[in-house]
């Protein structure tokens, strides 16, 4: 289905596209004790003490191989996408092809484009170099707005209004960019109360980028503050003709910020598997339990603690009876 390139108003600038996420832990390690927690021994055999771990699971189920494995099973699909995302990263679009012929159309309803010829050929002119087919409608804000404390914001009123309108003209076609423009019947001279909104077929998202839509939405609204409809419209698809089909600056920042993401998530993946999560030093940890006690060792001085080993984890030499505490 057909979704919102972005749209404007007079007063409110332009706005842009959509996202959603979602996740959970079940595993618990800590320093400190928490309700439900085990406390586990592992040896320091640098410095020579103990370390404590907390955990709400048994630490023996613990697979250092397995870890590993899961670390290689998130990173290397996203190694692949990063090397991906390189290689096509200032590759231009190619325009869109569909076997159905269109002309581009203008429906001034509205009655605000008095060079329409010229709109005209700037769309048909964006329309030849992307392959998008583009409809330009302009209506009174009295055709889709309601007052009503219930009827939403004159932005999404037109939204709903622009979509539906899309569905009406184009059915399930998905190859068109549908501009509505929209102002009072009798516009205030002092503040038009004009509104824009763009809703894009799903087939012209591999050309109207999110990034590209932005440019024309910037473009199309300062334009509309400064000139007439007509012009606006003529001047912005004749300025967005030649942007288009490039790779623009915003999106290989964009593609940069996504492989700077990438990037994070591995160092992030690999810093909580293997430093951060203490399964690799879990993995080697023993129960401490409650009738164990804290040994000193007679011969290297180091600390352990009795019934989790059978010899001095530091030097090897045999367990000491004479208890610390
Ligand atoms: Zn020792």
């Amino acid at each position: 289905m057909p979704h919102s390139s972005g749209g404007g108003s007079h007063g409110g600038g332009f706005h842009g596209g959509s996202g959603g996420s979602g996740g959970g832990p079940s595993h618990r390690v800590g320093n400190t004790y928490f309700p439900g927690a085990r406390r586990y021994v592992y040896y320091d055999r640098r410095r020579h003490i103990p370390r404590y771990y907390y955990t709400n699971y048994d630490v023996s189920t613990v697979n250092p191989v397995k870890t590993m494995i899961t670390t290689l099973a998130i990173t290397i699909p996203l190694l692949l996408l990063m090397v991906f995302a390189f290689v096509t990263a200032d590759e231009p679009p190619s325009p869109i092809y569909d076997n159905c012929r269109y002309n581009s159309e203008i429906y001034d309803y509205a009655d605000v484009i008095d060079n329409e010829r010229e709109v005209l050929s700037a769309v048909n002119e964006f329309t030849a170099v992307s392959g998008i087919k583009v409809a330009i409608v302009t209506v009174n804000n009295e055709t889709w707005y309601s007052d009503g404390w219930f009827s939403g914001s004159k932005s999404s009123q037109l939204e709903d209004y622009a979509y539906n309108l899309y569905v009406d003209m184009f059915g399930g076609d998905e190859y068109h960019w549908l501009i509505v423009y929209s102002e009072p019947t009798n516009p205030d001279s002092n503040f038009n109360d004009w509104h824009w909104e763009g809703m894009q077929g799903d087939d012209t998202d591999s050309v109207l980028t999110e990034a590209k839509a932005d440019i024309f939405n910037k473009t199309f609204n300062d334009y509309l503050l400064k000139k007439d409809v007509g012009d606006a419209f003529a001047d912005a698809f004749g300025y967005f003709s030649n942007v288009i089909m490039t790779v623009t600056e915003e999106e290989l920042v964009e593609s940069y910020l996504i492989y700077g993401l990438i990037t994070a998530i591995i160092i992030g993946v690999i810093l909580f598997e293997v430093v951060l999560n203490k399964n690799w030093k879990l993995s080697k940890a023993s129960e401490f339990r409650a009738n164990d006690k804290k040994i000193k060792c007679e011969y290297c001085s180091g600390e352990y603690v009795s019934g989790t080993v059978m010899k001095c984890p530091y030097c090897g030499a045999p367990v000491s009876l004479e208890t610390e505490e």
